[in-house]
This record gives C-alpha cells, sequence and structure tokens, in this order.
C-alpha cells in the first residue's frame, strides 16, 4: 500500500502570521503563531500556539475540520477539544497564512494527517474504526449500504445462503482438502456473515482467525462461535468493514465469499482486494483465487414473448376509461432492462461459451470500476437468438487440491443460479455464422453495474468476405433490478432425452478465454466438469 511522504513524519511544522480564537468574547491579541501536527500515542492532532506562548489551541485531527474563508484566512474547528476538561464544548480558531504559498502546502498536510485519525475511546476488540469517510462510503450510496447491510443483518438471509449446500459443501471442501493452507496460519474471513467459513478455518487447525462482518449479522456470529467452544478461542469477531477497521497481524490466507450474480454484483469484490492488500502477508493465499464470467449466446423463444407479454398490458386502450398507450414503450423498455435470473436448461445455448478471467490476487479495486468484454462466438445452429447468458465459477487454488465452484446451467444449481440479458430486438444467425461483440459493465453507487450489451450477426453467406455487420442488437440493463423467474415452473424436462438440436459444446475446457493471466495454463485447462458434487 502507497504510504505518503507526509503521514510518515511524526511532526510537521507551519509559521503563521495569526491565530485568534473564536470563542472568545473580547478580540483576543492576535499574534505570530506556530502550527504543529504531531501523533502522540496513536492520536493525531494539531496544535496552534502563539510565539509569545499566551495561547495554545488543541485540535484532535479525527474530528477537526477546516473552511477557507480568503486565500491566506481559515477557520479550524472541531466538535470538541483535545484537551479532557472543555471535551463537552466545540472550539475554533481563525487563522491566517503568510503566503498563499504556506496555506496550500497547510492544507494538504492537514488533508493528509487527517485521513488516518481515529476517533478516541472507539477501539474494538483487536481492532478500530477510523473516523474519516472511509473508502467504502466515499463510492457507494448511504442509502444503499444501509439496506445491503440490513439484508445480511438477518439470519433468514444467511441461512439461505448456508443452505445453498453446492455453495457452501464446496467451500468446506475446499477448506478440508487444503488443511496445510490454514493448520498453523492467520486467517481473515472477509464477510464472514454468520462465520462459517471462520469456524471451518478453524476446523482446518487455523492458529486464529479474525472474522471481519459489517453488518449486524457480527453479533449472531459472535453468539454462534461462542457456542462452539473448540473454535471460540482461536476466532476473534471483528465488527466493521474491511476498508475501515485494523488488524493486529498480517493473515496468511484469506477467505471469503464476495460473489454476486454475474460474479460482480454487490461490488464485494472491491472489498475482497481491498482486504488483500490491507492484511494479507506478500506470499499469501486467497480462497477463492480466480473467477471467470462465461458467456453465450441463446435462443428462447418462450422467455422472449413472457417478457414481451408483461408489457401488453399497457396495450389497454380502456382500463377504466383510461388509455393505457403513452407508457408501453417505457414499460416495454423498463422489463427489457431487467436481466432475468433463474436455471435455464443448457440447450438453448447456441455457440460454444467463452469466459473472462478475474484474478483476485491480481486485480485492483478501479478495475472493477469498468469491465469491458469482447464478445466472439461461431453459431452452432441456425436460429432467433434471444441474447446473452452469462454464469460464473470460482476457483479455489490450493496448494494440494484445486477445487471449482461452478454456477454453470446444467451443473446443480446455487442461489446464484444463472443470468441472461434478453435483447428486445432478436438476430438471426445461421450455422456457423460468427456472432460479435460487447458486454460493458459499468459500476455504480447502489452496489451493481449498468450493463451495455450489443450482439451482432457478421454478414454470412457470398457476402461474409466483406466482413460486414448483417444484424445489431444493443440494450442496456441494471444489474440491481433482476427479474427473479425461479417461481415460475420448469418448462424445460429433465429427463435424459436426445437433443433435439445439436447441442452447443458446454465443456469449460472448451471456453475461449478472453484475457491472458499468469496462472498455469492446466490449471484453467482442466476444472472438474461438475467439481460441486466432488464431496
Ligand atoms: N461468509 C459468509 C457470508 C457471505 S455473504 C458465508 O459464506 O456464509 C457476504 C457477507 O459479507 C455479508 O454478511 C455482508 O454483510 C458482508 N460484507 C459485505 N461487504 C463487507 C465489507 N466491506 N466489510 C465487512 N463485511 C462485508
Amino acid at each position: 500500500m502507497e504510504v505518503s511522504s507526509v503521514k510518515k513524519l511524526e511532526q510537521m511544522e507551519f509559521s503563521l502570521e495569526s491565530v485568534t480564537d473564536l470563542s472568545s468574547s473580547s478580540v483576543s491579541s492576535s499574534s505570530p503563531a506556530v502550527a504543529t501536527f504531531s501523533c502522540v500515542d496513536g492520536v493525531t492532532e494539531l496544535r496552534f500556539l502563539q510565539s509569545d506562548s499566551t495561547h495554545c489551541f488543541n485540535f484532535d485531527l479525527a474530528s477537526a475540520q477546516l473552511f477557507k474563508l480568503g486565500p491566506v484566512h481559515f477557520i479550524c474547528v472541531s466538535d470538541s477539544s483535545s484537551s479532557s476538561e472543555e471535551k463537552s464544548f466545540s472550539q475554533g480558531v481563525n487563522i491566517k497564512f503568510i503566503t498563499e504559498k504556506d496555506s496550500k502546502d497547510f492544507c494538504e498536510s492537514f488533508e493528509e494527517w487527517t485521513k488516518d485519525a481515529v476517533v478516541q475511546g472507539s477501539s474494538l476488540q483487536n481492532g478500530t474504526v477510523s473516523a474519516k469517510k472511509s473508502k467504502f462510503d466515499n463510492k457507494i450510496e448511504a442509502s444503499s449500504a444501509k439496506m445491503y447491510f440490513h439484508y445480511y443483518g438477518q439470519l433468514l438471509h444467511q441461512q439461505n445462503m448456508l443452505q445453498d449446500y453446492v455453495r457452501t459443501g464446496t467451500y468446506y471442501a475446499a477448506v478440508m482438502e487444503n488443511r496445510s493452507d490454514f493448520a498453523g496460519r492467520i486467517v481473515v474471513d472477509v464477510g464472514a456473515g454468520s462465520g462459517i467459513l471462520s469456524m471451518f478455518a478453524a476446523q482446518a487447525g487455523a492458529k486464529h482467525v479474525y472474522a471481519v462482518e459489517a453488518s449486524e449479522m457480527a453479533e449472531y456470529a459472535r453468539k454462534l462461535i461462542a457456542g462452539n467452544p473448540l473454535f471460540a478461542e482461536r476466532i476473534t469477531v471483528i465488527k466493521g468493514k474491511v476498508e475501515d477497521i485494523e488488524l493486529p497481524e498480517k493473515a496468511d490466507i484469506l477467505i471469503s465469499e464476495p460473489m454476486g450474480t454475474l460474479l460482480v454484483n454487490e461490488r464485494m469484490l472491491e472489498s475482497y482486494v481491498i482486504a488483500r492488500d490491507r492484511f494479507m502477508s506478500p506470499k499469501g493465499k486467497m480462497f477463492p483465487t480466480v473467477g471467470r464470467i462465461h458467456m453465450a449466446p441463446f435462443s428462447d423463444e418462450f422467455l422472449f414473448i413472457e417478457m414481451a407479454n408483461k408489457a401488453m398490458f399497457w396495450q389497454q386502450q380502456n382500463y377504466y376509461g383510461v388509455d393505457l398507450t403513452p407508457l408501453y414503450g417505457s414499460a416495454h423498455q423498463g422489463y427489457f432492462s431487467q436481466p432475468v435470473v433463474d436455471a435455464f436448461d443448457p440447450r438453448v445455448l447456441v455457440a460454444p461459451p467463452m469466459f473472462h478471467m478475474v484474478d483476485f490476487t491480481q486485480m485492483k479495486e478501479e478495475d472493477f470500476y469498468e469491465i469491458d468484454i469482447p464478445l466472439k462466438f461461431t453459431a452452432s445452429m441456425c436460429t432467433r437468438l434471444h441474447g446473452l447468458a452469462c454464469w460464473f465459477d470460482v476457483l479455489f487454488d490450493g496448494s494440494t487440491v484445486q477445487r471449482w465452484l461452478t454456477t454453470a446451467p446444467g451443473a446443480p444449481t446455487t442461489h446464484w443460479y444463472q443470468i441472461r440479458c434478453v435483447l428486445s430486438q432478436p438476430i438471426y444467425v445461421m450455422a456457423g455464422q460468427e456472432i460479435t461483440g460487447r458486454l460493458h459493465l459499468i459500476a455504480h453507487s447502489a452496489q451493481s453495474y449498468t450493463i451495455d450489451l450489443t450482439l451482432s450477426a457478421k454478414m454470412w453467406g457470398p457476402g461474409a468476405s466483406q466482413g460486414g455487420i448483417l444484424q445489431s442488437s444493443t440494450c442496456k440493463f441494471d444489474l440491481k433490478e433482476p427479474y427473479y423467474r425461479m417461481s415460475q415452473p420448469q418448462a424445460y424436462p429433465v429427463a435424459q432425452e436426445p437433443p433435439l438440436q445439436p447441442q452447443p459444446e458446454l465443456s469449460t475446457q472448451q471456453d475461449i478465454q478472453t484475457q491472458n493471466d499468469e496462472l498455469e495454463e492446466e490449471l484453467l485447462q482442466q476444472p472438474p466438469q461438475n467439481p460441486s458434487t466432488q464431496l
């Protein structure tokens, strides 16, 4: 992590033309002064001392704020004085610099010194909370974060994840099969929820586990862990965001379940890599290690008609005497901006899938802000193409066993299901025809993504050599507003029947890789066909 040169200093001084007390009723004498930033016993402080030593003003930087009134004129206020006897009052001073450059340098230092200032008395067990607006709060809307952590603070939602046996069982297997990565190690559980992964790590012999959880679930995790005395001594629950809390030691291994639909939904992968940079020792491991977003075009007339029909409601011209048609276009667009979440039959895929690799050990937080995936497929049949189907898998790159957790269609269903982006204008393709396009994901402050999808069919037949685009279709989706379709009756037969149409090869071995990474080739080439059943 980058450490600024200013912060490394333990003390820093600036000359002032004058400093005067804001609260004093009499006009206090303005005399030259010195401003000093310092850090004493972990408390960062700003002190203004008049050169005749008549007045001294101390500010705890955890609550101090600076307001610019003119080029060299500022006021500095804080919600309390750092001297204990005056704690119940706010205090403020008027400060003037000699030159504009002095004032600019002072402001920069003020920024740096306040960045990591910590509120006194807010120490948590094995951790402390920063007073400043954190990295998380800066990029995520407060209302979204509130709802998000409220959701995860409820046992029913944690239970839903625990009851996804493909998910939880694969984590258990990945940990237990790789005991040597946990035994005697320091572990951080990033977003611990109920604390289940912490207890898996403890079962595998971890020396100590720091279970970091931001929601109220942290209290339940404490209770659950306390009721499991075999592990309780080796697990410390820390309530707070991984962006804010401090840990007393570096971790040998991070374990986390930060995946959302389409892998990246919820934007928790950013917290995972922030935790990596903040807490993991340089040779540490990450469980999971990499993720892949898989994509393939699909054809599903039934789904398309179902969505189009929903908007038909707005085609009524006499709804209790009211013409609804002015809103038909908006309603239609609204339905087609919802990614569809359900488990589909892999036979709807009309081309072998490709994948986009996301290496958690290498990605920077900012790399998640915009993810641009060029698409290229070859149609395996002649059909009407309705959009792009997506799913993901993650790899636990253990020292003993490499295990994949997959959410692929055809594999046992997980609580993530799969996701489909349906185009409002389908395109027609011929077997062998090239389909190109782009999947562009742009992160937004409501912990999700806007998705721009374009699919195009290249010229086919005699004109193909000219390489032109025959048809193109574009749609925008909000990943935050999915259409959960799981309650619908399963329209697909489950019995093994001979496929009605040529089946696109679903094997991940056939996937086309879009991003070169440093992982061993073989690691990517040989994920088990159905890893989640190998418990
Ligand atoms: N590890 C648990 C829970 C996974 S759900 C399990 O596998 O069952 C993800 C959890 O991470 C939620 O409980 C959520 O509240 C928490 N979380 C998300 N972002 C976080 C952050 N930035 N800091 C700490 N916890 C976070």
